[in-house]
């Protein structure tokens, strides 16, 4: 019986210094802006979406200012395929016509904002959902790249449809929103100058948010441990020089391209520091902010 006590003591007390050593973290990013990236592959399963929504609830109570971006690739690929519409993608981007640029706005602000939305609500915390429309949140433009034909390496302009870049944030719908307590959670699709809607890769909108807010934080929670290099290892931290040369070696490849660029701009552009990391592993962003273990890849200057 006095066995049992004592075990449920040193058990209590654990818990107690565990909390402790959290303390001096959470008073590094007490008032801070964090922006946080979710993936639509790390949104794959709703014990993620609510793993995560548990921790954004937490990083508000202990006084960090969160802002939620979300992708949604796959759900917006179901979609298309339960409508038979078919699409093709240029450097990982979705060549978006009319029809398609329907159904992105109705999936990323329809059904996928709301499941975050509702998960951090349950999580007991309050979140408002809008998209780079509501506010003229993201002003965007058309994107115009360049792409290389393999065979003759000329290099020719690709019409991308409603593919669009963010040209201005209004940060002061963010302000808004964050002053009353409420996180914002944002789909990434911005109104063009005509009021044509633009499908925004989610974290190339994360980064021109992160910047614009000037965030502390920006974490990009994905589905792979962080950057790897050639040998497929994790690359725990990054200098911008050594980020831009995983890029031209095409180490980096696909949708880590327009992430690892964001991670490099926005550090670039004053946010202290920018994380990519697996969020499909439970309270990835705890561990990531609170403890002193860097579980994916850091991108510092
Ligand atoms: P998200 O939905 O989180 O934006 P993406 O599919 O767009 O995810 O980008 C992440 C993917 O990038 C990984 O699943 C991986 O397949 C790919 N990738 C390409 N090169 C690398 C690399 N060097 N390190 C890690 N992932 C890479
Ligand atoms: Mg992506």
């Amino acid at each position: 019986m006095k066995n049992k006590i004592l075990e449920e003591k040193n058990s209590l007390l654990k818990k107690a210094d565990l909390l402790m050593e959290t303390l001096p973290f959470m008073r590094r990013y007490t008032d801070k802006i964090v922006v946080i990236k979710i993936g639509g592959n790390a949104m794959g399963k709703k014990e993620y979406i609510q793993s995560f929504a548990e921790d954004i609830a937490l990083l508000q109570l202990v006084g960090i200012l969160p802002i939620v971006v979300h992708g949604g690739g796959p759900q917006i690929g179901e979609m298309l395929k339960k409508l038979k519409i078919e699409s093709n993608f240029v450097d990982g981007l979705r060549v978006t016509d009319e029809a398609t640029i329907d159904v992105v706005e109705m999936v990323l602000c329809g059904v996928t904002n709301k499941s975050i939305v509702s998960a951090i609500s349950l999580a007991g915390a309050l979140s408002v959902g809008i998209s780079g429309k509501d506010g003229n949140l993201i002003k965007a433009k058309r994107l115009s790249i360049l792409d290389k034909n393999s065979d003759s390496n000329v290099e020719k302009a690709v019409d991308l449809g409603f593919v669009g870049e963010p040209s201005s944030i209004n940060v002061g719908v963010l302000n808004a929103l964050i002053s009353q307590k409420m996180i914002p959670v944002i789909s990434p699709v911005g109104i063009g100058n005509n009021g044509e809607t633009y499908n925004i890769n989610a974290d190339t909108a994360a980064g021109a948010i992160a910047s614009a807010m000037k965030a502390s934080r920006m974490i990009m929670l994905t589905d792979v441990v962080g950057v790897l290099d050639a040998k497929q290892e994790l690359i725990t931290e990054l200098k911008i020089s050594e980020a831009k040369n995983l890029i031209q070696n095409k180490i980096v490849l696909g949708g880590m391209i327009p992430k690892l660029k964001t991670c490099i701009s926005s550090v670039e552009e004053g946010v202290e520091a920018s994380v990519i990391l697996d969020g499909r592993l439970p309270h990835a962003l705890l561990i990531e902010l609170f403890t002193e273990h860097g579980i994916g890849t850091l991108i510092k200057k």
